[in-house]
């Protein structure tokens, strides 16, 4: 079949046809979080001939991801991959017709504007609440459709946030992120990769409505299903509430953060975050590390274990550095403790 074919089975469809490829292949979507929700919607953007992806993650590829993070393999795992990179490469060999940008950095109040600015449509692949408040946030802001969901064991919800439409946003529904440490989350609870798949396909399906000028056939509902016992329902959520802070009020706080991004330990993994630095150069950070540990530089990455710094194990800490700053110190819970040893040994 010639490569000009590769859409026919979905240009087939009543309501999508050529107009809809077209429109598609004129959208630029940001998926927000390359885990196991982002790999999949990704794949089935990347595979329907979106224009653009920007694909932006934090973290590096695990062994206990690849278990339901579709784009991964053991050697993205084996080489510490970053995610968004790792993605892009497989992306790139399923689809090299489309334009795909990767960021390795945690988004907050101070890069989400500029980074999300390119993106038509804001698809969720989080695994934590306060993160989704600054996408709804810059959703509202700039109307741009932002499309929720979060998956834990075998439940998930869903839910589509269309400013033009319009739907109720984030926070008519969920007025508050939950306190730091009050949520399960797919290190603490585990996750099961089916309820994944529903929750990525009605999230790209909306993605697919939306770029295709469909936004009627988004309905306004919380979807909240369970694989396991086999239950789902569909909260009809109304229109947007006109006192919410967000949509209402057009009050943005959660973009308009006054203090610096803070320290916070990763949930379950046993890890501390030291948010971007300023000024920070990499190689130099290579060259400290080397003198104090075994540490090796991939990718723009450091990622090696400190010789005289142990975690209640016994076992060395880890440190993985990015090119940005940002310090994933591995092996302990304990904040203080982790600006400590960045301090010591890097000098942040
Ligand atoms: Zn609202």
């Amino acid at each position: 079949m010639a490569i000009q074919d590769r859409y026919h089975r979905q240009r087939l469809v009543e309501g999508f046809g050529d107009a809809g490829q077209r429109a598609l292949s004129e959208t630029t979507i940001a998926i927000v979080g390359m885990g196991a929700l982002g790999c999949l919607s990704a794949s089935m953007l990347a595979r329907a001939g979106v224009g653009e992806l920007i694909l932006i993650d934090r973290d590096i590829v695990e062994l206990t991801n690849v278990q339901r993070q579709l784009l991964y393999t053991e050697a993205d795992a084996l080489e510490s991959m970053p995610k968004a990179l790792a993605a892009k490469i497989h992306l790139e060999s399923i689809n090299s017709e489309i334009k795909m940008t990767a960021h390795v950095v945690d988004l907050t109040y101070q890069n989400a504007e500029r980074l999300l600015e390119p993106a038509d449509i804001i698809v969720d692949g989080l695994d934590h609440f306060d993160t989704r408040y600054l996408l709804n946030d810059v959703a509202v802001k700039h109307k741009k459709p932002y499309l929720f969901a979060g998956v834990i064991a075998s439940q998930g919800n869903v839910m589509s946030i269309v400013p033009d439409k319009p739907t109720p946003c984030l926070r008519c529904i969920f007025p508050e992120p939950p306190p730091n440490g009050s949520q399960d989350t797919c290190d603490s609870a585990g996750v099961l990769a089916p309820a994944i798949g529903i929750a990525a396909s009605c999230q790209t399906m909306d993605a697919l409505k939306c770029a295709t000028g469909n936004i009627e056939q988004i309905s306004n509902t919380l979807l909240t299903f369970d694989l396991w016992s086999v239950n789902s329902t569909r909260l009809d959520v109304g229109n947007p509430n006109e006192s919410c802070p967000c949509c209402g009020r057009q009050e943005f706080e959660f973009l308009h953060q006054s203090h610096d991004v803070e320290p916070t330990t990763m949930c379950g993994q046993h890890t501390v975050q030291i948010p971007q630095q300023e000024g920070f150069d990499i190689n130099s950070a290579f060259t400290r590390l080397s003198e104090h540990g075994s540490f090796s530089q991939h990718m723009s990455i450091v990622r090696g274990e400190l010789r005289e710094e142990l975690d209640g194990n016994g076992e060395p800490i880890k440190l993985t550095c990015f090119e940005d700053g940002r310090v994933l110190v591995h092996g302990t819970d304990d904040i203080g403790r982790a600006k400590s040893i960045c301090t010591r040994y890097i000098g942040i």
